[in-house]
């Protein structure tokens, strides 16, 4: 008889149970140190145990832990203020996940469309290889067969075309289209980079028909890219964006920003959650802009994003069995596999690592964005042996 476990068993865990974190060093129950280039999936944006974020949640903690929407909070304001100032966007609406924020931004773009007299414009245009969550209209919004499969029919809506296919987008907009909705990097999907022109293209078909452009800035956003969202390197604003993940440093916490204009929809009563925006939240939220926002930091992630690259293009070159292509940007980057990303991942581990698979065989690189060029370095010889001894494996079989 198979065991049953107390837990769901939607999640296939590796057998390794952390007890304590530090910067980019996460320790096992046992006593192992692993460094942790997974970040949590890139949401450990300043490490573990940041003591910034460690004092803002302390003291915190000492005062509200929660209050209802139904009141003023003066920690949303305070993080929504500082977020406009720095975006396009004019207004926020928190939440508690990526997910969450999808909702609320595909929401905004329908009840945009309908407060003009369009209510038959719901649908959203998106991206083959996109991941938005796991809510039954963010799987219907990624559209991957394996997340849908199961869960009774789609939402409607949501209509996809293939990633960077320009031709594709402007034949799927029709009378009935409200939104485009991209990740500009991809990160499920495998580390794929929507280009500057594309994003571009986008935003003028959204302007000459009227529609919203929705950045997922989940993954992608909060400097990972060296730039506060990754949107800016094109050099266009969206309409609408989603963002959650290096936000909260590890507590959960999202949010959807928008213009005055595309959340003119959205009027009292429209839309609700009872943690978002919730004081601990904040207090966290806040403390992690006050680190990414100061002079210096987004420029020390793209000087430590650089050596990284460089080093890892360094290994493909050198490994060329193993890896084939090195993805992405900043500190959001991809190694495409040659042997299958599964075995990479594991010998990545056995070198007490973390990293994360994604999707065309991919092992995405999403360390802290604290990481030093020194922890970089030591990242890339991690790397390298694990691409050593999957060089070796691969010549005894070859022998
Ligand atoms: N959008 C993107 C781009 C993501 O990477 C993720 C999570 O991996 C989500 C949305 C969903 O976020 P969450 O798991 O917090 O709901």
């Amino acid at each position: 008889m198979t065991e049953v476990t107390p837990l769901y068993d939607t999640y296939m865990r590796a057998p390794l149970r952390f007890e304590r974190g530090e910067g980019v060093w996460l320790t096992t129950e046992d006593g192992n140190r692993y460094l942790d280039f997974a970040a949590g999936v890139a949401v450990n944006s300043l490490g573990h145990a940041h003591p910034h974020l460690v004092a803002a949640l302390k003291e915190q903690a000492e005062k509200i832990w929660h209050l209802s929407n139904l009141y003023e909070i003066p920690g949303q304001e305070k993080l929504a203020t500082r977020l406009t100032a720095h975006t396009f966007a004019d207004k926020v609406f928190f939440t508690n996940s990526g997910a969450e924020a999808l909702e609320c931004a595909i929401k905004t773009a329908r009840r945009y469309q309908f407060s003009k007299g369009r209510p038959e414009r719901f649908h959203i245009i998106t991206f083959e290889g996109a991941f938005h969550g796991r809510t039954l209209a963010t799987i219907a919004a990624g559209g991957q067969a394996k997340y849908l499969e199961g869960f009774g029919p789609k939402a409607p809506g949501f209509v996809q075309v293939p990633f960077g296919d320009l031709t594709a987008v402007k034949d799927a907009i029709t009378d009935e289209t409200a939104a485009i909705l991209i990740e500009p990097i991809q990160g499920e999907g495998g580390i794929r980079l929507a280009s500057k022109e594309f994003m571009q293209a986008l935003r003028q078909l959204c302007d000459e028909f009227g529609l919203l452009l929705i950045c997922d800035e989940v993954q992608c956003g909060i400097g990972r890219t060296g730039k506060l969202f990754a949107h800016e390197w094109s050099g266009i604003t969206p309409d609408i964006m989603a963002v959650a993940k290096g936000i909260g440093g590890g507590f959960p916490l999202g949010a959807c920003l928008a213009t005055a204009e595309a959340a003119s929809g959205m009027v009292a009563g429209t839309h609700g959650s009872t943690y978002g925006g919730n004081p601990l939240a904040m207090a966290v939220g806040n403390a992690v802009l006050d680190v990414v926002l100061a002079d210096g930091f987004l420029e020390h992630v793209r000087d430590v994003a650089l050596i990284f690259r460089q080093g890892l293009a360094s290994l493909a070159d050198r490994y060329p069995d193993v890896i084939e292509e090195i993805r992405g940007d900043g500190l959001m980057l991809g190694l495409k596999a040659v042997v299958p990303a599964a075995d990479l991942l594991k010998a990545i581990r056995a070198e007490k690592m973390l990293a994360v698979p994604a999707g065309e065989n991919v092992i995405r690189l999403l360390p802290p964005l604290v990481t030093s060029a020194d922890e970089a370095r030591e990242g890339l010889a991690r790397l390298e042996r694990a691409a050593e001894h999957l060089t070796r494996i691969e010549q005894r079989a070859s022998a």
